[in-house]
């Protein structure tokens, strides 16, 4: 027989799997509609041409195929492009600035490792047609927000601006179009260290003095103040570079205003991320539990959209990869781990009270319970343990005595405690008892 697998660097969900990447996505819905995020859904499958050209090297990650007519499409390769694509093909009924969020699997052509699959699932926030400073600091807030809820202890997110590499770059004696080899250098700084960044200029055609003045900068440490500080000093004949570190500036001040926690951000003027689209603030959370890589990445892209309305609108948003939340949250034991949201389990006393289970457990749903029914009449101990076993909590019986009473029995699997009740009071036992639990 034909090996029984799935493709490599995809994976299937199981239930246990599927409990915490759904209460992950919840929390994550949740603070975006508190923040008035609106909801987006785009097609898996786009045309090739529509995801070619926006990002730079790693456009060869691209999965590309040919349908039956012979168009040529592609696999989303994340949820940014077709964003990009959406606002300028519905320019007309669109309001800017548009605050949305999407969630769905992205594709990438990718070298499994742990953490980095070919298919994930990304969870984004953009707001779309603001360059106001304020929109990146909304962002960046959301993000420590739902980093908070969903229990990370001590995450970090990095900011920095493109164009204060631009200036690093620039004030080091480099050319413009040399910057985008400092870019790429930079942007492997956590997996190869100085001595590998050093080499990659070098490759680029940076020379030694050159190299050693940006590895300098681009390693300057510190509060955020002290970094902008330093970055102000050293960059100050660098227009752009100026504007730059004032672009942070504000931003830090909102997060302040916000509310956010100081020790849940920093400068940082070694990050570059990745994407060519990128174009001014940018910014990805790490946490020291997961070496491999960042938890998410975003920043401000003001030009991408530009490459299909044919205006600039400005944008920024950012990425939750929900594998890696996942992962992180498994390794570190973070989330609740419910092995089913039901938490009663309607037994069959025997074939004759069937309707009257079956009109119990509609009852118990219709007041907000989850609630499972068996599927066999008969023996109650097996059923119990068949509750047990699914993780429900509560199992009732409604047998001929109970039937008469207008009572339930309603067995507490996990104290191993019964009584009887009377029916019109179940729900609120087991709403109340949730209720508790959950405290
Ligand atoms: P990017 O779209 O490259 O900016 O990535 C944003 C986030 O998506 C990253 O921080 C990761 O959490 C996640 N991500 C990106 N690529 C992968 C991948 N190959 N496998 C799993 N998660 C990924």
């Amino acid at each position: 027989m034909a090996v029984i697998q799935n493709v490599k660097g995809m994976r299937d969900h199981l239930p246990t799997d599927m409990m915490l990447r759904q209460y992950i996505v919840s929390t994550l819905t949740s603070i975006s509609e508190a923040h008035g995020f609106e909801p987006l859904q785009t097609p898996i499958i786009e045309y090739a041409e529509t995801l070619e050209g926006k990002l730079g090297e790693d456009e060869k990650l691209i999965y590309r195929f040919e349908d039956h007519g012979g168009r040529r499409l592609a696999l989303r390769y994340d949820q940014t492009v077709p964003l990009a694509r959406v606002t300028a093909q519905y320019a007309g009924q669109l309001t800017l600035p548009w605050r949305r969020y999407a969630y769905g699997p992205s594709y990438r052509g990718e070298r499994p490792a742990r953490g980095r699959y070919r298919e994930f699932y990304q969870f984004d926030i953009d707001i779309v047609g603001s360059a106001s400073p304020l929109a990146d600091a909304e962002i960046v807030a959301m993000l420590c927000e739902a980093l908070s809820a969903l229990g990370f202890p001590d995450f970090v997110t990095l900011l920095n601006h493109r164009q204060i590499i631009g200036g690093i770059a620039r004030v080091s004696g480099l050319s413009e179009e040399a910057a985008g080899g400092v870019y790429r250098a930079i942007d492997k700084f956590d997996k190869i260290g100085v001595a590998g960044v050093r080499n990659e200029l070098l490759k680029a055609g940076v020379d030694t003095g050159a190299a050693d003045r940006i590895l300098e900068l681009v390693q300057i440490d510190g509060s955020a103040d002290e970094v902008l500080a330093a970055l102000a000093q050293r960059l100050a004949d660098d227009e752009r570079a100026v504007a730059a570190i004032a672009n942070l500036r504000s931003i830090l001040d909102s997060l302040a205003a916000m509310g956010v926690p100081t020790d849940q951000y920093r400068v940082a003027p070694r990050l570059a991320r990745g994407l060519s689209y990128y174009t001014g603030a940018v910014f990805e959370a790490i946490t020291p539990h997961w070496p491999e890589g960042s938890l998410l990445g975003g920043g401000r892209y003001d030009d991408l959209i530009g490459l299909f309305a044919g205006r600039n609108i400005p944008t920024v948003g950012l990425a939750f990869g929900i594998d890696r939340l996942h992962d992180v949250m498994l390794e570190l034991n973070l989330g609740p781990r419910p092995r089913t949201t039901a938490v009663a389990y309607v037994t069959l006393f025997s074939g004759d009270y069937v309707a009257a289970s079956l009109a119990l457990a509609a009852e118990l749903r219709a007041a907000g319970i989850h609630t499972l029914i068996a599927l066999e009449p008969g023996n109650l101990g097996k059923q119990f343990k068949e509750a047990d076993r699914r993780g429900v909590r509560f199992a009732l019986v409604l047998g001929p005595d109970e039937l008469a009473r207008d009572e339930v029995v309603v067995k507490d699997l996990q104290r191993g405690e019964q009584r009887s009740l009377p029916r019109a009071a179940v729900a609120g036992l087991l709403a109340e008892a949730l209720t508790e639990q959950a405290r």
